[in-house]
Parts: structure tokens; sequence; C-alpha cells
């Protein structure tokens, strides 16, 4: 069956040539384009008889006509392209030695960052517990400590922003003593991957708040929307301390009023209440009470209302 060829001239007529060009162009193209033939070469699962059923079928031939010419293309095609495989797989072996490399490095890098934050928590410990705990916080040899410890962590560029943001909300905190504080900021490393939702438990002016995920989350300022720098509150008595200095990021104002000037005007009636209620020793509510109309509109556009 299979000495008869179906072209009329196969190879035993003296066309052989003309077909065994076209057999092997025929190889070629299919070693090169079709996306089967082509993964099972790169995976070296071609078989020569599954090439040869593919050339066969493409060209309408019989498919033990062309064993030898099949089988000799495939082969001038390996040896074309020998070179750029060997390239290729060089080039892999040396990309994989280099992420090897980088992978090491980093894991040594976090290692001796580790090290480093370890010895100046311990050394702030040591500051600490030689402070005396009245006015600890404006103790030279103290604050020294804390902004070395404070340096050594913020090294780490991947959350800094994030750590800069915790930094600023716990600010204010009132710690029973100095190793309290050191303690805080030394826990950054552990906190920092449960930041995002960490942050809606720490009030932004008082710095008061927990580090216990499972806690509700303070209230949020009326004006803010999501993410980094937005106000949250312990109590409203923060909420109202913290205008001033929030009013400065507050993201409603920022849309209402870009530039800083329009700011400024539209909050000036505001911010003489906010220090008549200081003054007076009156939370908003009672000098609304009193009838504080600037300050009822601040109430408002504070919670979104206005
Ligand atoms: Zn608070
Ligand atoms: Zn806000």
């Amino acid at each position: 069956m299979g000495k008869k060829s179906r072209k009329p001239n196969g190879r035993s007529r003296g066309g052989g040539r003309k077909v065994d060009a076209v057999v092997t162009a025929k190889t070629k193209d299919l070693l090169t384009n079709d996306e089967k033939i082509k993964k099972q070469y790169t995976d070296g699962t071609l078989t020569a008889k599954t090439l040869r059923i593919a050339v066969a079928t493409a060209l309408g031939v019989d498919e033990e006509g062309i064993k030898k010419t099949v089988k000799a293309a495939v082969l001038a095609y390996m040896d074309e392209h020998r070179h750029e495989e060997n390239e290729a797989a060089t080039q892999r072996e040396s990309d994989a030695r280099i992420q090897a490399e980088i992978e090491k490095l980093k894991a040594e890098n976090a290692e001796l960052r580790a090290d480093e934050i370890s010895r100046a928590t311990a050394r702030a410990k040591a500051t600490a517990k030689a402070t005396p705990h009245k006015g600890y916080a404006a103790n030279p040899q103290f604050s020294k400590a804390i902004s070395n410890l404070i340096e050594t962590i913020g090294q780490n560029e991947e959350d800094v922003e994030d750590f800069k943001e915790f930094l600023n909300s716990i600010k204010r905190r009132h710690y029973p003593g100095p190793i309290e504080c050191v303690e805080t900021i030394a826990s950054w490393p552990r906190l920092r991957k449960h930041w995002p939702r960490l942050r809606r438990r720490i009030c932004s002016y008082c710095g008061k708040g927990t580090f216990d995920l499972s806690a509700p989350r303070l209230l949020v300022c009326g004006g803010c929307y999501q993410g980094r720098g937005v106000g949250r509150y312990c109590s409203e008595d923060c909420q109202r301390e913290h205008w001033p200095e929030h009013q400065k990021a507050c993201m409603k104002l920022h849309i209402a009023w870009p530039s800083k000037s329009e700011r400024d005007a539209y909050l000036a009636p505001f911010m003489k209440d906010l220090r008549q209620c200081k003054e007076k020793g009156l939370t908003l509510e009672e000098y609304l009470a009193l009838g504080g109309t600037e300050a009822e509109r601040l109430r408002l556009a504070r919670s979104g209302n206005a």
C-alpha cells in the first residue's frame, strides 16, 4: 500500500526533488508555526511519526513515502536551532541564578534589618529603664534612642509611608512609661501587614486604640474617604481637637475648595468657634446647644451633609 503515491509526480516517477523540497518546507513550516507541533518539539514529546502524519495530512501525500525527507528536514531544523536553543537555555539558567542570588540577598538583608531593629530596640529599652518616668518624653537620651529606633525601622522602603502614618497616629498616645512607648514603636514589624485594618482602630487625635483586629472600628470623619490619612476618632472631642490639623488633609474640603486661600476663608469662622468652644471649656454639642451658628455649619460639613 505504501508504494503507490497518491500524487502523480511522486518519488518513483522522477519528480522526487521537487516533492522533497515541498515536504522539507512544510516540515519546517509546521515546526515553526504549528502551535501543537511547536509545543511538542519544545518539550521533547514530538515523535517522528506524529510530525510525519502532520506533514502528510497537510500536503495530502502518503505518509510512508516522505519518511526520509521529513527525518532529514527535522535534523536540519534541529541543527539550525541548536545554537538558538543553547543560548536560550543559557539565558534561562543565568536568569534563574540571578533571581536566586537576589532572593538570597533579600533574605540576608531582611535578617540584617531584623537584627538591627532588635539591637536598636534593646538599646532604647535600656535607655528607657534608665530614664526617670517624669517627663520621659522630653528626656534627651530617651528621645535620641527613640529617634534611632524609628530611623532603623524606617529604613524599609516598602512600608515607609505606612510606618509614617502609624507613628503619626500614635504621637499623642499616653503610655504608662517609657518602656511601653518603645515597645509600641518596636511592634511595627509585627503589625505592618495588618496596618490597613489596624489603622481604623486608632484615634487620629489622641492615638488611643487597640491593635486587636476584633475590636470595633472608630468613628470616621465624614469628609474623608478611605486609605491613608483618613480621620478616625475615639470621641467627638478628639474629632474637634484634631480639626485644625486635619482640615489641612481632609479630602472633602480639598475637593470643594482646591485652593488653600479659599479653604482658609471658608474655615476662618469655624476656627473662631472652635477656639471659643475650647476657651469656654465646652464640647461642640454644648456649644451648639448654646446657639453657636458657625459651629453648626461645621458639624454639618463634617458629618457629610453640607
Ligand atoms: Zn481620641
Ligand atoms: Zn476628614
